[in-house]
């Protein structure tokens, strides 16, 4: 059973406090950037392997491990559609 946790407005983990918390969806693409680069970088993509009160725990690239991640690095990849 998974409890779905959220990238809270205020950069952090939180259960969906406010509108505008996004959903950190198991299997969803995110995007790495370490605290030195910018926005506008290409940052390293992975996906949501798990989630708990402080981490995010995603795989990038073609690793097997999921790395704990906090969540104010991570930024959404958003398909076309807003379907999910
Ligand atoms: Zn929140």
């Amino acid at each position: 059973m998974t409890t779905i946790k959220y990238k809270c407005v205020q950069n952090r983990i939180c259960d969906g406090c406010t509108t505008g918390c996004e959903p950190l969806t198991i299997g969803r693409i995110v995007i790495y950037r370490s605290p030195h680069t910018p926005d506008n970088a290409p940052g390293e993509e992975g996906v949501i392997w798990s989630v708990n009160d402080h981490y995010v725990f995603v795989r990038y690239g073609t690793s097997v491990t999921s790395q704990a991640t906090p969540v104010d690095r991570l930024t959404f990849v958003y398909s076309g559609d807003h379907d999910d």
